[in-house]
This record gives structure tokens, sequence and C-alpha cells, in this order.
């Protein structure tokens, strides 16, 4: 049997949010639930990682000091659990299969990460969200998502934004900006770029991951670029 393609998807946070940047918002999980069917439907093992921005994340919630950065961290990690149940939902809403598991145990809610575990889900046809990021204070969910998806062996991450690649220079800013459809790791890691942290693209890099970025309010581009078409998103590689 031919191998199958596996993708780790990553959202932020916020683009669960509806206009007001904040909470979850039903029908964007909705169109996020049917755009990943639609890669499981054409035999795509898809793993999924969200991010906590849209509830709480520890550099802000620490900011006064009166929070301890470690514990808003702890909190943010927290924030991507809620966002995986969410997502979870959403995904079983339209028929799919779908396991949560967390970088912390939280047997009562869903499972630990266990890559071997993961694998399974994944050869069953399941979804798989990895939720509480790396499960360490000081990581982003872009390093969760990078490290998942070398764990898993994912043929490349797709990190879904709200915009359709990445710029030379902020195309809100500057009208003359061009988009470059393939950069290089090191290029991406410019201060201008910057299309995931450092420790994120290092990781990518030395892995040698590809890292796609594409918009995710597109319908159906999540399905072109598993077929190939990067005409509307950027690759880092
Ligand atoms: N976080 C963490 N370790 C991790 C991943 C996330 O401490 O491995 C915390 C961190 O506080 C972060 C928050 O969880 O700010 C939410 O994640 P992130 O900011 O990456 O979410 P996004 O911007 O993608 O919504």
């Amino acid at each position: 049997m031919e191998k199958r393609k596996r993708v780790l998807v990553k959202f932020s946070g916020e683009a669960l949010a509806g206009d007001n940047g904040f909470g979850i918002d039903t029908s964007i999980l909705k169109f996020i639930a049917d755009e990943i069917k639609s890669l499981v439907i054409h035999n795509i093992e898809v793993g999924i990682v969200i991010g906590g921005g849209n509830i709480i994340r520890g550099v802000s919630a620490a900011k006064d000091g009166i929070i301890k950065r470690t514990s808003g961290d702890y909190m943010g990690m927290l924030s991507t659990v809620i966002n995986s149940i969410a997502m979870q939902e959403a995904l079983e809403h339209v028929g799919m299969e779908v396991r949560v598991q967390s970088a912390i145990k939280m047997e009562a809610i869903c499972e630990t990460f266990i890559v071997r575990r993961a694998q399974r889900h994944f050869e069953k046809g399941r979804i798989v969200i990895f939720a509480a990021g790396t499960g360490n204070p000081f990581f982003t969910t872009d390093t969760a998502a990078t490290l998942r998806a070398i764990e898993i062996g994912a043929d490349m991450i797709i990190k879904a934004t709200k915009v359709d690649g990445v710029y030379d220079k902020d195309p809100k800013k500057f009208p003359d900006a061009t988009k470059l459809a393939e950069l290089t790791y090191d290029r991406a890691m410019d201060d201008n770029i910057k299309v995931m942290d450092d420790t994120s693209i290092a990781l990518a890099k030395d892995n040698n991951l590809p890292i796609v970025i594409c918009n995710m309010f597109a319908k159906g581009n999540l399905q072109k670029i598993i077929e190939g078409n990067l005409e509307s998103c950027s690759i880092v590689r």
C-alpha cells in the first residue's frame, strides 16, 4: 500500500476568535473542521496544534509582575487545551474521529502525548490534536507544532494564518511589498520576516521539515497545498 501523506497543521489561537479577538467563534471552528475533513477524505493523515493566544499568553499575563512568567505560561498551555477540546468537538460534529493528546497529563479530559499511540491513531484514520504545547514554559505553540511534526514524521508543517504567505516587508504598511514564493530557513528568521520564532525555525531546519505558510480562510487552500499547488502560499525549505 502506498504510504499516506501526513501533515501537521498549526493554527494560532487568535484564528479561532471572531472579530473581537477573544474567545472561540464556533462558525470559525466549523469552517476549519470542514477544511481538515477534506484532507482526511483525500486520505491524508492530519495532526493539529492550536495556539492559545485567544485566551491567554504567558508574556502578557506576566507583564505587571503579579503573575510569574512560568505560571503565565502554564495558563497559556491550559488555554491551548481549551481550544483543542473545542476543535475536537467541531471535528466530531462533521463526522471525524479525533483524539486530543496533551503534553501535560490530564486524564479526565484527554489522552497524554505518546508518540506511538499517536501513530496508531493516524493509521486508523483519526485526527490527533496535540495540546498543551511542549509542556514547558518559555516555548511557543509554533515550537510545539514543529516538534510534534518531526516526532510523527510529518511531510510538512502547514502554518495556517490570515495572510497568503510571506512578504519581504509588511504588506499592510508597504504597498510595494512582494510575496516570497520560496525562502530558506535562514531568511525565514530575518527580523522583518519571522514566519515563526527562531527556536521553531531552527528545529525545522535541523530536521529538514518544510514549513508552508498559507491563508487558512481561503476555502480549499489546505487541499491545494497537499496536491502540490503552492501558488497561494509560501514555502520555507
Ligand atoms: N506556551 C508555553 N509552552 C509551550 C507552548 C505554549 O509556555 O510549549 C504558552 C505560552 O505562554 C504561550 C501560550 O502558551 O504564550 C499560548 O501559545 P502561543 O502564544 O504560541 O499561541 P498562539 O500565538 O499561536 O495563539
